[in-house]
Parts: C-alpha cells; sequence; structure tokens
C-alpha cells in the first residue's frame, strides 16, 4: 500500500507542542471542509465568497500573533503554520487573510496609536470590519520606497490626499485601506486609515486575472481625499515604518507559498497514485518519481527554511533579507514545484477539478506580490554586500 499522503518529510510538526498541533490540525479540518469544497466555482466566477467571512471569524485565527486586542498573541511559527495551512487548500482565501490579519491590522498595530488599535483591531480580528491595504500605484510597483506619487497635504486637522493605487487586495469591500502617501511638506510617506465613506475615495475592481481570481483587487482613486488627522497612523513617519509591515508579512508570503507547493504536490502524486498508462500506476515510472523527488525535496528545503525564518522572528532577530531571502526561495521554488505538478497530470493538470490548475496559476501572483524575485534578492544582495544595486 503506498503511504498516506501528507507531505511534511522531516516531521516539522513533531517540533510543535500538542496544542500548536491541534490547532494546526483544527485549521486544516476547517478548510477541508468549508473551503476547499467551494473555491474552484467562486475561482472560475472572480468571486469572493462572503459566506465564508463569519465561518472564519468563528475560527479565531485573524491577527493570530498580536498582543491584545482580542488577538491570540500566538507565535510567528504558529501564524507561518496558519497560513501554510490556508495555502494549502487555496491560495487565495489565503491572501484574503494575509491582507487582513498581517498588512491592514499589522500596518495599525505596529504603526497606530493605542485609540486607532482600539477602535480597529477587536473588529477586524472578529471579521466584522475588513481591510485593505493600498502602497503599490499604476506607474510605481517596486519603486515604492522612494518613489510614491499619491500626496498628502495637511490643512488644519483634515489630510487631503491625492493619487491612485492599483492592485489593492480585498478593496472594493473593504471597510478601511491603509492608504501610503508621500507629505508635500516633509516628503516623508505617512499611513492614514482611509474609511470607504471618505469623501474623495472610489474604487474599481480590476478585472480579468489569471492568478488568485478569488481575490477582489482594486484600482483606487483619490481625489480631494479627506482623511482627519485622527485617522493617520501615528507612528508611520517614514518609509522605514512601512517596511517594518512588510518585513512580517513578507515571511507569511513564504509560509503561504510552501502552502500552495505542498497543497499542489499532494494533488499531484495522489493523482499520479491512481491513474494507469500501459498497465500500471503512472507514478511507478522513474521518469515521474523523478519529477515527484524534485517535488518533494524543494518542498523540505522550504519548509525546513520558513521554520527556522519564524525562530528568528519569534527570537525577534528577523531581518529584512532573512524575510526577502525566504520569499525569494520558497515563491520561486513554488513555481517549479506547481509547474512539475501540473506536468505529471498530463492533460488533466490544467483542469479546475483536478485541484492542480488553481495552484498552478496563482503560485504566478504570489510570485510578484509583496516585492518580485528581483527586488526582494537586491534586498538579500544589499545586505551581503554593502552595495546597493537597486538604481
Ligand atoms: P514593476 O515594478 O513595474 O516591475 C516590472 C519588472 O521590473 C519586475 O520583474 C521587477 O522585478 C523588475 N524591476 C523593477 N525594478 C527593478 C530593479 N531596480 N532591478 C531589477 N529589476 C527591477 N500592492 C499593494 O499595495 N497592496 C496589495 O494588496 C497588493 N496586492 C496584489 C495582488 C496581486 C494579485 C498582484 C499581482 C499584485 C499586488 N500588489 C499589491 C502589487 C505588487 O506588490 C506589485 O505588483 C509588485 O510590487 C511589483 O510591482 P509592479 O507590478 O508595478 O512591477
Amino acid at each position: 500500500d503506498p503511504p498516506a499522503i501528507d507531505a511534511d518529510f522531516y516531521d516539522t510538526s513533531a517540533k510543535l507542542s500538542p496544542e500548536d498541533r491541534a490547532l494546526q490540525l483544527k485549521v486544516r479540518a476547517f478548510l477541508e471542509a468549508e473551503v476547499k469544497p467551494i473555491v474552484n466555482k467562486y475561482w472560475l466566477h472572480d468571486e469572493f465568497p462572503f459566506e465564508i467571512i463569519p465561518k472564519l471569524a468563528e475560527l479565531n485565527v485573524c491577527g493570530y500573533v498580536y498582543e491584545g486586542y482580542g488577538c491570540a498573541g500566538g507565535t510567528s511559527l504558529m501564524d507561518g503554520i496558519i497560513a501554510s495551512e490556508f495555502g494549502r487548500i487555496d491560495p487565495s482565501i489565503a491572501t484574503f487573510l494575509g491582507v487582513q490579519s498581517g498588512l491592514a491590522m499589522g500596518s495599525i498595530y505596529l504603526c497606530g496609536s493605542e485609540e486607532q488599535k482600539a477602535e480597529w483591531l477587536p473588529a477586524m480580528q472578529q471579521l466584522k470590519k475588513i481591510g485593505a491595504f493600498g502602497l503599490t500605484e499604476p506607474l510605481v510597483g517596486s519603486g515604492t520606497a522612494g518613489g510614491l506619487t499619491t500626496t498628502c497635504k495637511r490643512e488644519g486637522d483634515t489630510w487631503i490626499l491625492n493619487g491612485q493605487k492599483k492592485w489593492i487586495g480585498n478593496s472594493t469591500f473593504s471597510d478601511i485601506t491603509i492608504i501610503w502617501a508621500r507629505d508635500l511638506d516633509d516628503q516623508q510617506v505617512k499611513g492614514f486609515i482611509v474609511r470607504k465613506e471618505n469623501p474623495g475615495f472610489a474604487v474599481e475592481k480590476i478585472k480579468g486575472k489569471m492568478a488568485l481570481r478569488i481575490v477582489q483587487n482594486g484600482l483606487i482613486t483619490l481625489t480631494d481625499c479627506e482623511v482627519p488627522e485622527s485617522d493617520r497612523l501615528v507612528n508611520a513617519n517614514s518609509f522605514k515604518d512601512t517596511a517594518k509591515v512588510l518585513q512580517m508579512t513578507r515571511a507569511g508570503v513564504a509560509w503561504m507559498a510552501v502552502g500552495c507547493a505542498r497543497g499542489a504536490y499532494e494533488n499531484a502524486l495522489e493523482y499520479t497514485l491512481h491513474r494507469e498508462q500501459f498497465g500500471k500506476p503512472i507514478a511507478s515510472f522513474q521518469l515521474i518519481q523523478n519529477h515527484l523527488v524534485e517535488m518533494l525535496s524543494n518542498l523540505t528545503a522550504m519548509q525546513t527554511l520558513v521554520f527556522r525564518l519564524s525562530e528568528l522572528q519569534d527570537d525577534d532577530k528577523l531581518k529584512d533579507e532573512h524575510a526577502s531571502l525566504a520569499k525569494v526561495f520558497c515563491t520561486l521554488r513554488t513555481r517549479d514545484i506547481v509547474s512539475r505538478a501540473r506536468e505529471v497530470m498530463g492533460g488533466n493538470g490544467i483542469l479546475l477539478e483536478y485541484n492542480v490548475a488553481r495552484f498552478l496559476a496563482d503560485a504566478e501572483a504570489i510570485y510578484s506580490y509583496e516585492g518580485t524575485k528581483e527586488i526582494n534578492s537586491l534586498i538579500v544582495g544589499r545586505s551581503i554586500t554593502g552595495y546597493s544595486a537597486f538604481v
């Protein structure tokens, strides 16, 4: 009999406490029961399954790492494992949670005042309020660190924001979007909690994506958008503060990629064990086994790498270059794994119902967002050589 398919070849789960292992299995069972059966349909129709929001709230893993405000105050390691479990079933729902829990709540947690945290974090933890994170612009993607063109200007107790933000996940239905803008007075990047009802705020859905189709990405236009001073993130004083949020969320993306790769690999392995050609299961052919082993080798390297990444995070030793290296390595290897997974399945590899095509497509978006391979490589390159090669 072939062994059960649970691709944790070096048994990383053995390092978890019984409580953490139980949480991992609870999250997995939830995703298998509630998310897996519905995602292909929503992915195909380019729609978000709003029915999942109250169920996710009940699962109670949003804002898992934060202390207080109704959050669990858990470890980064478990936060990563949760992201990976989500990625294993559906990278879109994993991304929805990553934006809500990491980018949006993280900006408020790391850069907000006590009042702002108390107002938003408990409601966002419960998914009663949904958040988005607006950094990228139509003409400025990789170059956001020095080149934001969205501006803000203070007029009394009101800030006036102008510009556009592209690709903003969840923004078509979010209650708030964290908007990053350059102050016309001191030229520094500042962050704002922009409510959907703020005058001058408009969102248009980005249509026609071939990846992460469940994630609703918006093009935001800010036209003399008015934001009160009380909604400015008080501890966001330059792009360095934005980068603190990205350091945390890039680690999460690396974990999510591990999940995406694992989902594709497990589905492909299962398929090869049952699919027969020339009178034998295709898993018995040497060339198929070579693909499977290549996939598993990369997956195992990724799993052990992110495990150590989160230990550094939990020891407060995580640096930008650590998160960037993991993001590059895991998303690059994931691309290789999903394409091999699709390959060993022949034609069925491109059909949604066989549960690999979605991973194949979604891996492309994960590869590009939260800093491309080039940008994250340059962050690592700068740290190991001392030379910044961005421009
Ligand atoms: P560009 O910056 O135009 O890059 C094009 C190419 O040039 C890339 O290969 C890049 O690596 C390369 N390049 C650029 N500069 C250099 C350099 N100095 N050296 C070498 N190569 C270079 N953003 C948000 O703010 N919020 C979100 O919620 C969000 N969600 C997203 C969801 C999806 C599905 C996608 C696809 C994107 C999302 N993004 C979001 C935006 C994402 O972060 C950007 O797409 C990404 O940072 C790259 O920017 P760009 O697409 O403008 O590419």
